[in-house]
């Protein structure tokens, strides 16, 4: 079975072998590649799960929210202060 495909990438046999591999004893080639390889060295880490995505950005909407609450928070702060200061 191929270790390495077409593009050179590790083939799922390959990552297998890397997986099973002894420490020191995986085969040079797949080393080489591995060591040079993002993909691939994501690959044998996730063990095949997809990578988690990072949690996005507040939508502007939610960010504008927040802005209204804040301006009527101090609205209303200032009104008390208002009222109190009679
Ligand atoms: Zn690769």
């Amino acid at each position: 079975m191929p270790m390495l495909d077409e593009q050179g990438c590790l083939t799922s046999e390959g990552i297998a072998a890397v997986r099973s591999a002894a420490p020191g004893a995986l085969d040079a080639d797949l080393a080489a590649h591995l060591s040079a390889c993002d993909r691939c060295q994501s690959r044998v880490l996730s063990d095949g799960v997809p990578r988690l995505t990072r949690a996005k950005p507040p939508t502007y909407n939610a960010t504008l929210v927040v802005f209204v609450a804040i301006v009527l928070a101090i609205v209303t702060l200032v009104l008390a202060l208002r009222i109190l200061a009679r």
